[in-house]
């Protein structure tokens, strides 16, 4: 990466870092994958059951394999052959989970997290149940604050969702969010995370490199 471009993305993430512990949010940043999988290491330990939320990220970044190769107790929503029942009781266990590993929508630069989620499983978890909560998100997901986070959400993570998941919304045909009533729409539970009572809880890992959307 150009060394101009490094220092502006190296300051950005460094205040949102910052700000997130602010917020008693941890909050780490990492360079590479190497160091982000060191990371997500020295937070988990043998054993632990290992639960996780809805996300590009978590593949791109190799974290799946991350914790069905490793010596963890994986609560495994993407299990081949999982019928609609099985896969919602996996939810519903993940809520006493030791630890959830999930990406986040956007982070704002001034230390919150913001997500709209379709079933609302993810972001219940995030607010409460598993012990611990690690949030991966590459510096694509930092928005300047919540007006930009919800726009950045509806204009860009719920359209190409949408699409990926191949519903019958208006934004899979346009690209474009109309608000739509569709019985398939992703845009249900919309969720700010402000601040942690527990500052042992929430571990907020940004990666100096661009993943999922
Ligand atoms: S509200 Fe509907 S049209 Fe808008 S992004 Fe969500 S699913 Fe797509």
């Amino acid at each position: 990466m150009d060394k101009n471009l490094r220092f502006v993305y190296d300051k950005l993430l460094a205040e949102t870092a910052e700000n997130l512990k602010k917020n008693k949010i941890s909050a780490t940043v990492v360079n590479d994958l190497d160091e982000l999988h060191a990371a997500i290491k020295a937070i988990l330990k043998p054993g632990d059951q290992v639960a996780v939320g809805g996300s590009m990220t978590l593949f791109e970044t190799g974290v799946i394999d991350l914790v069905r190769e490793e010596s963890y107790d994986f609560l495994d929503r993407y299990a081949p052959g999982l019928t609609p029942e099985a896969t919602r009781e996996v939810f519903v266990k993940s809520f006493n989970a030791d630890v959830y590993i999930t990406s986040s929508n956007a982070v704002t630069r001034d230390g919150m997290l913001f997500n709209i989620d379709g079933t609302g499983n993810r972001v219940a978890a995030m607010a409460y149940g598993p012990r611990k909560v690690i949030v991966v998100a590459g510096r694509n997901k930092i928005a300047n604050n919540l007006d930009e986070a919800m726009t950045r959400v509806k204009e860009i993570v719920s359209p190409a969702n949408a699409k990926r998941l191949n519903l019958k919304t208006p934004c899979t045909t346009t690209g474009v969010c109309s608000n739509c009533t569709s019985r398939d729409r992703i845009c249900n539970d919309y969720h700010i995370t402000k601040y942690q009572r527990d500052p042992d809880r929430m571990h907020v890992i940004l990666i100096n490199e661009a993943y999922g959307y």
